[in-house]
């Protein structure tokens, strides 16, 4: 096994000190994730409940699991116990699923709402218009034992930097307005998870305070 200490010293050197490193470990071995972990990382992404459960059963409980990728509803229960931060919340119904499965754990579950920023079809996401009406209509008060701490997006897949940048300013432009409606007991705009491999440095020079990244530390994943 290929050791990941040079990618991880150097991604954690590049980003500045209000930016967090997600270390996406999905489809890797727990032998990768403890070498980051003896270096001192502790946040870790993945996008598969089951890898997830599977993972922090192994691994030591001091590590900040990132459920980052799209979850269904009948899931949340499997995640709710340990979760430090799910970032792709894209509805109102699973918000209530997880505040569900939180007050059965007796805990508050950080949530981030994620915006669909990309061009591209096929994402997942709030329009800004509904999560502004959303936070307005004071829904997020339903929910006693999740706070929302933010908001995630995903830019265009595309080489196009200056389309990159231009959805990760729009993301950061309502992450702003949310922020100025000021803080309640269940909305603290806080995070903003934005950024991969292919465009954490223009996410960062826009505003992220959360990069997620898999290829550069990991290496490349193995499609099954
Ligand atoms: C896999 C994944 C990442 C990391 O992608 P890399 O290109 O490997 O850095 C980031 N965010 C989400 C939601 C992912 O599913």
């Amino acid at each position: 096994m290929e050791s990941i200490a040079p990618n991880l010293k150097k991604y954690q050197g590049q980003l500045p000190g209000h930016c967090r490193l997600i270390a996406v470990s999905k489809t890797k071995p727990v032998e990768m994730i403890a070498e980051a972990y003896a270096l001192g990382q502790r946040d870790f992404g993945e996008n598969k409940v089951q890898e997830l459960v599977d993972k922090q059963a192994l691994l030591p409980n001091d590590i900040q699991w990132h459920m980052i990728g799209h979850l269904q509803r009948n899931k949340v229960k499997f995640i709710a116990p340990f979760v430090a931060l799910i970032h792709a919340v894209d509805s109102g119904r699973l918000l209530s699923e997880i505040n569900k499965q939180a007050i059965k754990n007796d805990r508050v579950i950080d949530c981030l709402l994620q915006v669909h920023i990309a061009e591209e079809e096929s994402k997942f996401g709030w329009s800004a218009e509904s999560l502004l009406e959303f936070v307005r209509g004071k829904e997020p008060d339903n929910y006693t034992h999740i706070r929302i701490r933010g908001l995630m997006g995903m830019a265009t897949n595309t080489d196009d930097e200056l389309q990159v940048r231009k959805e990760f300013k729009r993301l950061k432009s309502l992450f702003d307005e949310l922020k100025k409606m000021g803080d309640t007991d269940r909305v603290s705009m806080q995070e903003l998870s934005m950024g991969m491999t292919s465009d954490f440095k223009i996410a960062v020079e826009e505003g992220s305070t959360m990069v997620r990244i898999g290829t550069a530390i990991f290496g490349d994943r193995v499609r099954k």
